[in-house]
């Protein structure tokens, strides 16, 4: 098969997304008053409702209601303010009335979006113009969002014995309805995606921002948040859509992206090939790295969709919905758009800091007490040191950033001090004096090994006033190995440039 960019150049991949959410945080399940945990033994936690006995009704959970229109609002969505549940009938033991309660053509949340900021490996493969790039290649894709609706979601099942894979009739099969009636949102993007790459940094935002709100515990992991991947192809040019595969039930950002990247390039395959591509439901086996036929899809007509009768209709006050919006704490945007304002920060830092609810409170946190000349290093060292190095304290990070700030180490000597007390807890100025890295910056101690290295090397000298500046790094290098590497490149720099322009 080919390789992404390389289909990229001829096709338009047209990719959309649904993405179930558990609302794990609330106590209760959506239509009953049944603990809400999966943890408890297996059917502990259930009732006449959730099991679907006759007669039984459902009273939805408010709390739930307040959930996703706090999840629509910060997704830009409108809040509709009528609507009601529909019954979506299908049979199989995991929902024992025999339908799912979901919602019809008017969801609680319609017509929102989510801006993308794309930079990085795999920024720049958006050919299509409709977005326009910076510089560096990156941009910012608008990804429209159809809707979010609220349902339920259905016990879990675990089949044993029989053979492997498969079911057969010396499976046994068991049934935990704890999961049953438990609250979940769905919500669904218009085709607006691109690339694997924008795929997976909108499930990251997506759960940046649930998390953000405090709806879920948004855990890909363990199931709390799985997504649907569809993909078609046309050729570049074309505003048809063609024929999409969905994947079913993918669980982590990585399988998101490996399987669409798969996926568009099988389909390429086969276009090119003259051959046909059939809507159908496709599963991705990570192991494998392919994906494989699961069905061929039902339509919707096989659901038999319906308002339910023991169910009002909804209908949302201002007030109800004011009082959801100001649950809403600074989401990631905001909070971007405030680290650009107050500490100068570039957009992709800002993003990238204000993206993750934990970073962006470990790095306010560190700058607790710093001087306002520290913050772009704290900055710097939360973006390009912390990520790769492991478990480093608030107060460590301030530490290093001190020492950056103040030019005491450089910043791959900051790296090597960063690794070192990662998971230690020890102090990163102690350790620098511990040993021997804290460069000088004295200028009379430094000045005269200046003097010493312009003495010597009369030749690069010259070569700097007949206008070869690149020499300037030579001469640095010199002063650096005169030193023994505790003086302070950047200091010398400076020195040398002064001394030689003057
Ligand atoms: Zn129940």
């Amino acid at each position: 098969m080919k390789k992404l960019a390389e289909v990229l150049r001829d096709w338009e991949a047209v990719i959309g997304l649904e993405v179930h959410t558990e609302l794990t945080t609330l106590e209760t399940k959506m239509f009953c008053n049944c603990r809400l945990s999966h943890d408890d033994p297996p059917n502990t936690n259930v009732c006449p409702v959730c099991l679907g006995m006759p007669g039984a009704l459902p009273v939805p959970n408010e709390r739930a209601i307040e959930s996703i229109v706090m999840a629509g609002l910060a997704t830009n969505c409108q809040i509709m303010r009528h609507s009601m549940f529909y019954r979506k009938h299908y049979f199989y033991p995991d929902m024992a009335k025999n339908f799912q309660t979901t919602q019809g053509p008017v969801a609680f949340c319609m017509h929102g979006h989510l801006d993308l900021e794309v930079s990085g490996p795999g920024a720049g493969e958006r050919p299509d113009g409709t977005v326009e790039k910076g510089g560096d290649g990156s941009y910012v894709a608008p990804i429209r969002i159809l809707r979010i609706h609220m349902e339920e979601d259905a016990a879990k099942m675990v089949h044993v014995g029989g053979e492997e894979g498969r079911i057969t009739a010396a499976t046994e099969s068991l049934i935990d309805y704890n999961r049953c009636g438990t609250p979940l949102i769905e919500l669904v993007t218009e085709p607006d995606l691109r690339t694997p790459e924008e795929a997976r940094l909108f499930m990251e935002k997506l759960r940046q921002t649930f998390l953000t709100l405090g709806i879920s515990d948004c855990s890909l992991e363990s199931g709390s948040m799985r997504c649907d991947g569809n993909v078609s192809l046309r050729r570049r040019g074309s505003t048809e859509f063609g024929t999409k595969t969905e994947m079913k039930n993918i669980n982590s950002f990585k399988s998101l992206h490996d399987a669409l990247e798969y996926e568009i390039c099988r389909q390429a395959e086969v276009l090119e090939e003259g051959g046909i591509v059939y809507q159908e439901t496709r599963h991705w086996e990570p192991s494998r790295k392919r994906t494989v036929v699961m069905r061929v899809k039902e339509t919707a007509d096989d659901y038999r969709l319906f308002p339910d009768p023991d169910l009002a209709p909804f209908d949302l006050t201002d007030e109800f919905v004011e009082r959801c919006r100001s649950r809403i704490p600074e989401l990631p945007d905001a909070k971007r758009d405030r680290y650009m304002a107050d500490y100068g920060l570039k957009r992709a830092d800002a993003a990238q800091l204000a993206g993750d609810p934990s970073v962006a409170s470990f790095f306010e946190e560190a700058l607790e007490g710093a001087d306002a000349k520290v913050v772009p290093t704290v900055a710097n060292v939360m973006v390009n040191l912390v990520p790769s190095v492991g478990e480093l304290t608030v107060a460590q990070v301030r530490g290093i950033a001190v020492l950056l700030a103040e030019d005491a180490v450089t910043f791959a000597q900051a790296r090597e001090v960063a690794g070192a007390i990662s998971g230690t807890g020890e102090d990163p100025a102690a350790y620098v004096d511990a040993h021997g890295m804290r460069q000088s910056t004295d200028e009379g101690a430094l000045g005269a090994i200046v003097d010493e290295v312009l003495g010597r090397c009369t030749d690069q000298v010259q070569q700097y006033r007949d206008g070869n500046k690149k020499v300037l790094g030579f001469l640095v290098g010199q002063c650096m190995k005169a030193a023994k590497g505790s003086g302070n490149p950047k200091a010398f720099n400076k020195m040398l440039a002064e001394r030689l322009e003057g």
